[in-house]
């Protein structure tokens, strides 16, 4: 079965975005651990938690997917900001706890100037001060659309990332399908090679999620302006085919586009009734 669903408000806690999920046809979701713009986070609910543990066994929902503020930049050359990125980030995974066995989704940064080397070693000291043997959480690398300074534009500048972090077994990739698009990997055309790149550079088995957008740019734009299903310059063609490849098919695939709830439902219906 497809694992799909979409981002959704967390605003009004952990069960209503199950049940939201649920509407939609939906089996997992992403949600921000707080305001996308870094605000502090809600205090824990113990109660809402536990009632959503039970409401997500008995809908099939797993595997959800947590998202960090994006305003966070953990490669600043800015020691204040790093240090805000990391104690966010730390904040995060303790309140992910919660609801072990998620995963935890986080954009590199940027590096503004310093050169991607100086923001790659940032990121890594960051991870390497940040995870902990026994966490429950797995940390992903978002690639993003390479849009000024962004770290990420390239599956090579994840790798080295990686290569840098000592606890490999809790980090993993999430995949976006307008950005790496925007970055200039053929996906409409070139599925198979893009896979097979990724595969040499990162390896599939560090892919553990896809985000799955329409771009509302052309190849290589680096612009990162997500577009609904079928309506970009990816294709819903390209979609089906992305959901349906034999490296991707098992993995969860959140969408990110420009939706209200009930878009996102017909949007899952439609790629669920392409699912072979
Ligand atoms: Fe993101
Ligand atoms: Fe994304
Ligand atoms: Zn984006």
């Amino acid at each position: 079965m497809l694992t799909i669903g979409c981002h959704l408000s967390s605003s009004k806690g952990y069960l209503a975005m199950g049940k939201d999920a649920v509407k939609i046809n939906a089996n997992t979701f992403q949600f921000f651990t707080r305001n996308p713009r870094g605000a502090k986070a809600k205090a824990i609910n113990p109660s809402d938690i536990a009632a959503f543990l039970e409401y997500a066994k008995e809908h099939g929902i797993g595997r959800i997917l947590a998202h960090a503020p994006y305003t966070l930049n953990a490669a600043s050359k800015d020691e204040g900001l790093r240090e805000f990125a990391k104690n966010t980030m730390e904040d995060d995974l303790n309140r992910l706890e919660y609801t072990p066995g998620c995963c935890y989704n986080f954009h590199p940064g940027s590096h503004v100037g310093q050169g991607a080397e100086a923001g790659i070693t940032h990121i890594a000291h960051m991870l390497n001060t940040l995870l902990k043997p026994e966490q429950h959480t797995t940390v992903l690398l978002e690639t993003m659309a390479g849009k000024g300074s962004e770290i990420g534009r390239n599956f090579e500048e994840l790798r080295k990332i990686l290569d840098r972090v000592d606890l490999k077994e809790h980090m993993g990739v999430c995949l976006d399908t307008c950005h790496v698009w925007d970055g200039g990997y053929d996906i409409v055309n070139h599925l198979d090679e893009v896979l097979d790149h990724f595969d040499q550079v990162i390896g599939l088995n560090h892919l553990k999620a896809i985000h799955l957008n329409d771009s509302q740019n052309p190849l290589g734009a680096h612009k990162d302006r997500h577009a609904r299903i079928g309506e970009g310059h990816i294709g819903l063609d390209a979609m089906v085919r992305i959901i349906n490849h034999p490296a991707l098919r098992e993995l969860p695939f959140y969408l990110e586009t420009p939706n209200e709830l009930d878009g996102y439902g017909r949007e899952i219906l439609l790629l669920r009734n392409n699912y072979i």
